[in-house]
């Protein structure tokens, strides 16, 4: 029998009090419209009918918990008699942080709901004010603490290149975050959408664009803090949608691959670490477990290029190395 891991159901804007600068979820999430309970059903009889079982049914876009509670139920029933015959195993969910309290989450509880997220998006009360989120970094703190009385598993939501925000707060973000012990974290570098509030910022200059390099850069800080913590980051960037992809992302952190090239500048930095002292004109081979090896080398030989010219080398060689582990090893230096 085929085993599928996550059913998304977008609710994209459904429910939503709120007008955060860079929003447009119906975008985002590439669905035009808000899902129904028949939805729920039609996506949990596609999975059933092909013989799927113990996957997670995933409310994402909006703000669940901010729905008219007629509706939560509804979309929560939909899913009942799936959970009841294994077609799911549990339903997770996101929401903003000021839209949870005992009750709904023990209503949530009650229909199945294993894990929430949290939009935090900032720890910063000015970085919050400026984005518009209606919320402040104590509503993360005390909502995250609910969801953890409530034996939910908790997954928390960050941002980085928000109005009002730098790379240090974007780093004093991640660990805060850190500190409020989350199952998971995700983390979305800014991204504007044609059409948000946040475009008319950026056009009219009174926000920077975070761009691809700005998002590399800090996400590179921030990615080795959340494993350190052993803080899974389930995502990083935004899915690439035809909508993003087609012109809808009109500026910034918006990139198909963004994972992959903070992964890259990681290991650019470890290398770079590694060579400090080696001199120059040396020929360097440096090994990374072999699924890392393109990381290592970066997108069209960008490390590579860049450590040789840094460092001064005549030549610099990667090399698969299971013994590797995560990080970078110095195999062989020839002068
Ligand atoms: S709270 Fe969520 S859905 Fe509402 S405007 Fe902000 S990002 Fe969009």
């Amino acid at each position: 029998m085929a085993r599928a891991r996550i059913i998304p159901v977008f609710v994209p804007h459904l429910g939503c009090p709120n007008g955060c600068v860079f929003c447009d979820q119906r975008r985002i999430s590439g669905s035009p419209l808000p899902a129904s309970a028949a939805d729920v059903t039609a996506a949990l009889d596609r999975a059933r009918a092909l013989g799927q079982t113990g996957a997670e049914l995933a409310f994402y876009g909006g703000s669940f918990t901010a729905v008219d509670p007629a509706l939560q139920r509804a979309l929560l029933q939909a899913a009942q008699p799936y959970l009841a015959d294994g077609t799911i195993r549990s339903v997770r969910l996101s929401t903003r942080p000021d839209a949870v309290d005992e009750g709904v989450l023990a209503m949530l509880k009650g229909y199945g709901v294993a894990t929430v997220e949290l939009g935090a998006q900032s720890m910063d009360d000015g970085v919050l004010a400026a984005s518009g989120r209606g919320h402040t970094a104590k509503d993360t703190v005390r909502a995250s603490e609910l969801v953890r009385v409530a034996g939910l598993k908790l997954v928390l939501q960050m941002m980085t290149g928000l109005p009002g925000s730098d790379r240090e707060k974007d780093v004093d973000t991640a660990r805060r975050i850190i500190a409020l012990g989350p199952d998971g974290a995700r983390v979305y570098p800014t991204v504007i959408v044609r059409g948000t509030a946040l475009e008319d910022m950026w056009r009219a200059g009174t926000y920077r664009e975070h761009t691809v390099a700005d998002a590399v850069a800090v996400c590179a800080d921030i990615l080795p803090l959340f494993e350190a913590a052993h803080i899974p980051v389930i995502r990083l960037g935004l899915n690439p949608t035809a909508e993003l992809s087609g012109g809808q992302a009109v500026a910034g952190a918006y990139h198909p691959a963004l994972g992959e090239l903070v992964r890259s500048e990681i290991l650019r930095r470890q290398a770079a670490a590694l060579l400090d002292g080696v001199p120059a004109g040396a020929e360097v081979t440096l090994g990374v477990a072999p699924e890392r090896v393109s990381a290592m080398t970066g997108q069209h030989r960008a490390n590579i290029e860049a450590l040789t010219a840094a460092f001064g080398l005549a030549r610099l060689r990667v090399k698969g190395l299971d013994e590797a582990g995560d990080g970078v090893v110095l195999v062989d230096v020839r002068i």
